[in-house]
């Protein structure tokens, strides 16, 4: 396990992009949570995609929630992405990678947008959802065919780079399959402005996730997705890396907001 390498300058800009938000209870996402025997309480849960840039780059770590191509949450109100980028000034013809964490619609939404950027999936991911796909299994799963479709056009425009170890991607970005959550789950490790961070995205929803190293109700492989909590809080220790879930509000509390009205959406990772 190595943490990324010192790329060729001083680090990429992290951002953090909200796109929507709920309340929901610690009973309802947590595993097994009543077995804690502890009180029930609110978690404050944000829905994020990530951007990493510097001079000549700009990769997105998950692009949002396509909420017109099927609506999932119903109540919660979605900023669409193009939305989100712009005001940061990002063209999504601009993207030059797109690392996706996993498969779900609120993953890889708009992924059609970024034509010319390298994807970087779990080759695990990309086998599960495409034999789902194939044997027409998708019914009652968190994705659906047209998420899916861009992955394969990128694949055949040789844009696909599935990841199957720990894998440097990019002077500077790091990514390590995972799995538990979904089969192909990457996290992905990114030397910031300053210091290390661990983009956990649905490897860790939540903070109490990774200081109990409790699962979230949702995984394709439980004992896999406590692996991948401890590997998580492993590769902080070795690293000094500082950990962000992808489902926190509380991201937004301890670290700066953007300036100006990308505030509303942006927080400064590093
Ligand atoms: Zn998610």
């Amino acid at each position: 396990m190595s943490p990324p390498s010192g790329g060729d300058d001083a680090g990429f800009e992290v951002l953090q992009v909200k796109y929507a938000e709920r309340v929901t209870q610690k009973s309802v996402v947590l595993h097994d949570y009543a077995s804690y025997g502890l009180p029930d309480g609110d978690l404050h849960m944000e829905y994020n995609f990530w951007v990493m840039r510097r001079p000549g780059e700009v990769i997105l770590l998950d692009t949002g929630y396509d909420v017109a191509a099927r609506d999932w949450l119903g109540e919660i109100g979605v900023k669409p992405t193009p939305e989100g980028l712009a005001l940061l000034g990002i063209d999504p013809l601009d993207v030059t990678m797109v690392i996706t964490s996993h498969f779900h619609y609120d993953h890889i939404g708009y992924l059609r947008l970024f034509d010319n950027a390298q994807v970087v999936s779990g080759k695990s991911e990309y086998d599960y959802w495409f034999a789902k796909w194939q044997n027409d299994d998708l019914e009652g799963e968190f994705t659906i065919a047209e998420h899916l479709e861009p992955v394969k056009r990128a694949e055949e425009e040789g844009r696909l780079r599935l990841i199957s170890e720990e894998t440097e991607v990019r002077p500077g970005v790091t990514v390590y399959p995972v799995g538990g959550h979904c089969p192909g789950e990457l996290l992905t490790m990114v030397r910031s402005r300053s210091g290390l961070r661990i983009l956990a995205a649905d490897a860790a929803h939540f903070y109490e996730q990774i200081e109990n190293e409790w699962p979230f109700f949702a995984h394709t492989d439980l004992d896999e997705m406590r692996g991948a909590l401890s590997f998580i809080n492993k590769l902080s220790r070795e690293t000094g890396a500082v950990v962000v879930p992808g489902h926190d509000g509380r991201v937004r509390a301890k670290f700066p907001l953007m300036d100006g009205a990308a505030g509303e959406v942006a927080t400064v990772l590093g």
